[in-house]
Formats: C-alpha cells, sequence, structure tokens
C-alpha cells in the first residue's frame, strides 16, 4: 500500500483526532490505525492493511479477530511459534529480576547463553549483538582484524551471487542484489562476488589479498537455495589452502531449520567464523558472531569492537531459553519428520500444478516453491484465504513456518496454496 500523505493529510486525517490525548483504541478503527502508522513511520515497507494484535502456536490473529496460519514466522524468527508459555515465563521473570546492565559489567544470563551458544555451534568464543546485519558487521570486522594482527596484508573479501547479509554498510557491501546497494555507494571496497554453487568462479578471484570467504550455507533471500555440498567442501579447500577464512552466515538457515542445528553441519564444512540471529531469540531482538580459538586468539581485543545493548540479561534469557527448549522438546527430530511430510506434498503439488510449479528447493522447513513467474499475486491472494507466506526473490514462495508446525497445519497450507495457484 502506497500512502500519498499530502492526500492523507488533506482527507482523512482529523486533526483533533490526531490530538494524542484521543489516541487509544477505542476511538480508532483498524484503517485509522493504519493511516496513522503510515504518517509517523518512515515509508520503506508496503504493508498489507491487516493489523495484527496477538498470536497463538503457529497462528497470529488480527484486530478484527481473524485467524492466520503463520508459514513466515516473522522471517524464520519465532521457531517456537507464538505464545510458548515456557518461554515467556522466563522472559517475564527476567524483566522483573535485570533488564541491562550493559557490557561493562558481567550478569548471569550471558553465562548461559554464552555456554549454550558455542557448545551448539561448535565454535569457541561468542559475541552478541542486538541484529543479524551486526554480527555481519562483526564478522567481517573480526576477520579484518585477524589478518591485520598475523600482518598479512590481506583484506579482501569473496561473497557469493544472490547473497543477502543485511542492511548496513559492511553487510551490504557483501550483499549482491544491486538494488539495495546502488542508491548508497560507495560501499566498504575490496568485495568480489563468485558464483554461488560454482567453484571455479571462487578460486579465479582469489589472490594473496583474500581476507575471508563469506556465505549462507542455504541462501534465503536469494531464493532458498541450498550450498552443494561439494561446493562447500571445495570452499573449505580453497581456504585452507590459501589461509582464507571461512565465514558463514547462518541467520536464517542456522537453528534447527534445515534439520540440522545449523546448516553447515549438513555438509560438514565448519567454519572459521559465522553468524546467527532470527531464531535464536525466538522474536527477541538478538543476534551473534562466533569463532573459533585460532581466530579469535588474533581476533577482537579490547578496545576493537563492542555494544551498549548486545547480550543484555533479556536478550541473553532468551537464547539460552530457546537452546534448553529445542534441546528438551528434540525440535530437531520434529524439524526432520515434519520437513520430510512437508516436502511431500509439495511434491505432489508440484506433480497436479500443470506446470505452474517449476522447481522445489529446501531442507527441512526452510522451502522454496518456484513459480514459472512472480508470486506477488498468489501471496496476496494467500494473506485473504488466510495464509501467510512469503517471497524469497520475485518467483520464489518462501516457506518458513514456526518450527512446531504439525502434518494439520502443512495439510491447511498446501490445500491454500493449491487454490490460489
Ligand atoms: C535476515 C538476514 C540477515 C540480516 O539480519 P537482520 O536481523 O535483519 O539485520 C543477514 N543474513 C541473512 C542470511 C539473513 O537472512
Amino acid at each position: 500500500m502506497i500512502v500519498n500523505k499530502e492526500l492523507m493529510n488533506k482527507e482523512l486525517m482529523n486533526k483533533e483526532f490526531m490530538n494524542k490525548e484521543l489516541m487509544n483504541k477505542e476511538f480508532m478503527n483498524k484503517e485509522q490505525m493504519i493511516q496513522e502508522t503510515e504518517e509517523n513511520l518512515l515509508h520503506v515497507y508496503n504493508r498489507p492493511g491487516i493489523v495484527f494484535d496477538h498470536g497463538e502456536g503457529c497462528y497470529l490473529y488480527d484486530t478484527e479477530g481473524n485467524r492466520y496460519l503463520d508459514f513466515a514466522a516473522g522471517i524464520a524468527v519465532c521457531g517456537l511459534g507464538y505464545g510458548d508459555a515456557e518461554f515467556q515465563d522466563a522472559l517475564k521473570a527476567q524483566v522483573d529480576k535485570l533488564l541491562h546492565t550493559s557490557n561493562l559489567f558481567y550478569h548471569t544470563a550471558c553465562a548461559d547463553a554464552a555456554r549454550a551458544l558455542t557448545r551448539i555451534s561448535g565454535m569457541d568464543r561468542v559475541f552478541f549483538t542486538n541484529s543479524g546485519t551486526e554480527a555481519i558487521e562483526g564478522a567481517l570486522k573480526s576477520a579484518r582484524k585477524y589478518a591485520w594482527a598475523k600482518g598479512t596484508g590481506r583484506y579482501e573479501f569473496i561473497a557469493m551471487s544472490d547473497s543477502f547479509h543485511g542492511r548496513s554498510m559492511g553487510a551490504l557491501s557483501v550483499t549482491e542484489h544491486q538494488e539495495y546497494r546502488t542508491p548508497f555507494e560507495p560501499l566498504i571496497s575490496g568485495v568480489k562476488f563468485a558464483k554461488f554453487n560454482d567453484l571455479e568462479s571462487v578460486k579465479a578471484l582469489i589472490t594473496d589479498k583474500t581476507c575471508a570467504i563469506i556465505l549462507e550455507p542455504l541462501q534465503g533471500e536469494g531464493g532458498i537455495n541450498p550450498g552443494t555440498t561439494e561446493f562447500l567442501q571445495g570452499v573449505r579447500q580453497l581456504c585452507d589452502e590459501n589461509g582464507i577464512l571461512l565465514i558463514a552466515d547462518e541467520i536464517q538457515c542456522g537453528m534447527a531449520r534445515t534439520g540440522k542445528m545449523f546448516a553447515w553441519q549438513i555438509s560438514g564444512v565448519k567454519p572459521d567464523i559465522m553468524t546467527m540471529a532470527k531464531a535464536i531469540g525466538n522474536g527477541v531482538p538478538v543476534g551473534a558472531f562466533a569463532m573459533t580459538e585460532e581466530v579469535a586468539k588474533y581476533s577482537l581485543a579490547p578496545g576493537d569492537h563492542g555494544t551498549t545493548y548486545g547480550g543484555n540479561p533479556l536478550a541473553c534469557t532468551a537464547v539460552a531459553k530457546v537452546v534448553e527448549i529445542f534441546e528438551k522438546r528434540n525440535i530437531l527430530a520434529h524439524v526432520n519428520e515434519m520437513g520430510a511430510y512437508l516436502r511431500a506434498r509439495l511434491e505432489e503439488l508440484q506433480a497436479q500444478s500443470g506446470g505452474r510449479i517449476t522447481e522445489l528447493r529446501g531442507l527441512g522447513l526452510i522451502q522454496g516453491i518456484r513459480l514459472n513467474g512472480p508470486v506477488g499475486e498468489v501471496t496476496k491472494k494467500a494473506l485473504s484465504r488466510g495464509l501467510i507466506i512469503i517471497s524469497a526473490r520475485a518467483d520464489v514462495i518462501r516457506l518458513v513456518p514456526p518450527l512446531i508446525v504439525e502434518k494439520e497445519q502443512i495439510d491447511e497450507m498446501v490445500s491454500i496454496v493449491k487454490e490460489c495457484l
């Protein structure tokens, strides 16, 4: 929805109504709420005309009481779905106990979260951030610092075609999508793009200045593209032979989404640095970058990096609790079972689609349905029938439901998508 601000001001905004004292729900219907939001927010998203109010399990409810089956999960964030009592009780208890200390001091939640993340990631040291893009910034800085401290003179990054690593200047510099980049150039220098899943193209870009290779083991925004084992192992080998660090961006594909806790575990290609965010906080804004001891030894040290909020007691409580719940409820087994079911149902759907579906791609509970054209009309129709699905690039429907999704909900999704195709 594009909102013309002038028109809105003239025709729709009764100044008296804008008096903040009158601003409560009783006075505002849905349209007014949307108008007011658009009046005050910077317009960088085109949102559908729905206002969400609360959630439960795999469903969201709007202010008019309509129910939506959610196969987006806040962009692969809400792994435990909505309203998980155990998770929420832990957050509430932490709010009452201690919300923030800054990173100048230790706090109890930090110990739990750092222990949990290093253990499940296979990394040795972790740094908490507030978002995915900040985790990428930290990973890039870690690699540059490592090369600098070793005196190698290396500073170049090799990133991949169709990559997405975030919207801050460093993360944007390693994100290939030209439309996201152009208005903000010049970005940081020393970045080259190889073709994802094409080892020769990576090899061709390596020089004695290459500091790190950054990739998503399974690309999310770029259209749900899993890296092949052959490619990932080949990249690891090139890194080892040439003294280059491998950075794995697990922000979207990590945290059990593919059926492994982290997607790199599928190929066994362990990175030197990895980034996490999205599902690690189940909706609490938190990210992290982590590294092996070998990198940490030469990398960021006191004075090199920091954050006021990053890994505050609330964020750390969320991370520690998410990991605890994932393990206690064996979420990996559930993702593998549901992932196989989802894939089987999608294959049926493709077979019946008369060529409309050209390709299925993905792993576990991150699946893409590629259509023979743009998916915008399909996602719009689905929303009007109570199903939330989002795209990954123009022609792929991205399915990233809460990891607690059940077969009935997969069936419900498939039948709505079928109607919409
Ligand atoms: C979402 C995403 C990011 C950026 O995370 P934000 O929290 O939005 O800054 C980076 N990398 C990947 C792979 C992502 O999916």
